[in-house]
């Protein structure tokens, strides 16, 4: 019987092919947030232009603060 062969060859595909299933089944954490600091005059002589890194308005001469990240 050639179709039991066949059968065979199918079966083994699936049971090759199964794990694979399993490991994409993994869900990417979605609840992992990057919480990006971005730094803004308190004055917001730029309104609202942030910054990535801790410094002083080139407009007023403050220190940056921490702006609220918006989600
Ligand atoms: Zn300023």
């Amino acid at each position: 019987m050639k179709n039991s062969i066949l059968v065979l060859f199918v079966v083994l595909g699936a049971v090759i092919v199964s794990p694979g299933c399993n490991n994409s089944s993994k869900e990417p954490k979605t609840g992992q947030t990057e919480e990006k600091i971005q730094y803004q005059c308190p004055m917001d002589c730029e309104k609202g232009k942030t910054y990535e890194e801790k410094g002083q308005c080139p407009v007023c001469g403050m220190d940056l603060e921490k702006a609220p990240v918006e989600a």
